[in-house]
């Protein structure tokens, strides 16, 4: 016999952008012990590509910019800000630019970041 509490499970996502909880819990529906153990994997962990409300802020200000180590994009420095979307079309090349607006949001590395000056 399953006990109860094994079968529910919540979690707490991270957001993709800053790394932060979001404000959204993970509940699973179907109450089997195979359901309780995907959402228990889910908290902490990104689970899509959704910004958290304060990033979504941030990005109807501008592009976010995050740093993230050199040879690792999963790993945040902790360092962001937001640039607003002329700027981002005078700083980066046209390709650049134009995947960084639609997305609002662009990861550059460390070195990068420091080269142009971003503030630390
Ligand atoms: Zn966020």
């Amino acid at each position: 016999m399953v006990s109860a509490e094994k079968c529910l499970e919540v979690a707490i996502p991270v957001c993709y952008f800053c790394g932060r909880d979001k404000n959204q819990l993970i509940i699973n529906k179907m109450l089997t012990p195979s359901h309780a153990k995907k959402v228990k994997e889910a908290h902490g962990k990104v689970v899509d590509y959704e910004p958290c409300d304060e990033c979504k802020k941030l990005m109807e200000q501008g592009v976010m910019l995050i740093s993230c180590k050199d040879n690792n994009q999963d790993y945040r420095t902790g360092k962001m800000c937001v640039v607003k979307d002329e700027a981002v079309k005078d700083i980066f090349p046209p390709e650049y630019a134009e995947r960084a607006l639609k997305m609002r949001a662009m990861f550059i590395c460390d070195t990068a970041w420091t080269n142009m000056g971003l503030p630390e």
